[in-house]
């Protein structure tokens, strides 16, 4: 029976919910074990790679990782990406069948690891547009995008656009003084090239703003009254803090300010327009407007009518997108392409296509032993207690189909990583474990404090693993 022996899991991604998953399966079945397995040699995701630096406190759920980490029962195999993926993955790539026959279970936590697209004209073409992927994971050290290089001098003009708080975090990265970034984990080179940045003004969209409004020295332009609902008490009270704070804008003013932000709501943007050498020089939007203003529900409708903005540099800010991993079709794991996210029951159990279903008819049934949670599952949105209770919810479907005896990937005994280290060759992967881990956070933290902060990130593998051992 299945009390005889431990529950065997594999997880993808190390980042929150990869890890929360992992802690809900071992709090809720004993004798759980766990094999998190991490493209990078490091972990967490994006909370080393996403949350930006001058947030450090949103880094403490490291400390819970930390201590899940820490159980004898857990194993985590770094700098080995599961599926084909190769691009920027330096490490070894296991097949993702070769993986799932040492194991019972496997949960899909791998995040979001592209971005979308506007499809307009020139987006691809002209130098200085950027996505807000890459220019995050550049300034927090992925090392994807250690060579970015991001041109900050071309103007005083950045246009983003986008509204969420990933195009917060880019707003205040560009306005903020550097002397205060300075002492954050930003990568020295991101400080460096912040510091010779020209821009003086971001327009963008976006919803939380205080934090904006607040930055010394940075001003915000009157926002459009028009746009505004005639009675601001009547709107619920989030929306209604929201509207007051853009009403009353920032606490320097213009006249002590030397860089300005401002919200423009209303526009969608159409084209982006260059120099005779290529470089972002103005983006085009249309005017649209809302059949009722700050209301999600409501229709957008075109006025017909342009608007050019200067432009020296743009970030595209309108979400992260998840990809299937090679190999998902084999597997049975429908992908929903569309969407962004393995297709799944709501609490995380993954499906595929029934057995006597139709081809094109979308019949479809759970399929054992395979889980997803996160982004990868939810699509790239919500914060990371969000991801929390996500992960938490596939962490409870997964005990409960332990406890119902119902299928798994296997009805043998499975090895885990022991079994599947046999298939590996080792030296060549470079396989990080914690303990490796431990010695590239320890090195960080010392180069950290030669340069009067919490950590000097490495920004390319070869530096991480040569720290690691
Ligand atoms: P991720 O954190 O992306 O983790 C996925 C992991 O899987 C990564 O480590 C990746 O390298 C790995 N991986 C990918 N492919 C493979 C593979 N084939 N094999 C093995 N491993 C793989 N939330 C907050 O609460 N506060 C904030 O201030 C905040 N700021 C944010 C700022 C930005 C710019 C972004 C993008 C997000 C922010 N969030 C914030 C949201 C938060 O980061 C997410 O909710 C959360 O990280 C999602 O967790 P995840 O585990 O699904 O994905």
């Amino acid at each position: 029976s299945r009390n005889d022996r431990p529950f065997r899991m594999a997880v993808v991604g190390s980042g929150p919910a990869g890890f929360y998953t992992a802690y809900r399966v071992m709090s809720r079945i004993q004798q759980a074990k766990v094999d998190m397995f991490e493209a990078l040699p490091v972990p967490f995701g994006l909370v080393r790679f996403g949350v930006a630096p001058d947030h450090p406190e949103v880094k403490n759920c490291q400390d819970k990782f930390e201590e899940v980490a820490s159980s004898p029962n857990f194993t985590f195999i770094g700098n080995v990406a599961i599926g084909n993926e190769g691009g920027h993955f330096q490490g070894c790539t296991i097949p993702l069948a070769s993986m799932m026959r040492h194991y019972d279970a496997v949960v899909f936590a791998y995040g979001a690891s592209k971005d979308k697209k506007l499809g307009i004209p020139n987006e691809s073409e002209l130098r200085g547009i950027y996505s807000a992927r890459e220019f995050v994971g550049w300034y927090n050290g992925l090392p994807e995008y250690a060579n970015l290089a991001p041109d900050l001098t071309q103007g005083e003009d950045a246009v983003i656009v986008g509204q969420g708080n990933v195009a917060l975090d880019v707003a205040r990265m560009m306005l903020e003084n550097v002397d205060v970034l300075r002492k954050s984990d930003i990568t020295e080179s991101a400080v460096e090239t912040l510091s010779k940045s020209r821009i003086k003004r971001a327009a963008f969209t976006i919803k939380e703003v205080r934090e904006l409004m607040k930055l010394h020295g940075v001003s915000f332009h009157p926002i459009d009254m028009t746009l505004l609902p005639d009675e601001l008490s009547k709107l619920p009270r989030a929306r209604r803090r929201l509207m007051e704070i853009l009403v009353k804008g920032s606490t320097s003013k213009p006249e002590h300010s030397h860089k300005s932000w401002s919200l423009d709501f209303c526009l969608s943007p159409t084209e982006f327009s260059g120099t005779p050498d290529g470089k972002v020089q103005s983006t085009t939007f249309e005017r649209t407007s809302l059949s009722s203003p700050f209301d999600p529900a409501s229709s957008v409708q075109s006025l017909g009518e342009k608007l050019q903005i200067p432009s020296s540099v743009v970030f595209r800010s309108i979400g992260y997108k998840s990809v299937a991993l090679p190999g998902f079709t084999e597997a049975g794991i429908l992908f929903d392409d569309k969407r962004g996210i393995i297709q799944n029951d709501g609490f995380g159990r993954i499906l595929q296509i029934a057995r006597d279903g139709v081809a094109g008819n979308n019949e479809t049934t759970t399929l054992s032993g395979a889980y997803c949670a996160g982004w990868v599952k939810r699509g790239p949105t919500g914060v990371i207690a969000s991801t929390m209770e996500d992960a938490f919810s596939t962490g409870d479907a997964i005990a409960a189909d332990w406890a119902t005896e119902a299928p798994f990937l296997n009805s043998e005994k499975s090895h885990g990583w022991e079994g599947l280290r046999t298939e590996v060759d080792e030296d060549k992967c470079r396989v990080i474990q914690w303990e490796h881990w431990k010695k590239i956070d320890k090195a960080e933290r010392e180069r950290g404090l030669l340069a009067g902060k919490e950590r000097e990130k490495f920004t390319n593998t070869d530096d991480m693993l040569a720290a690691s051992r």
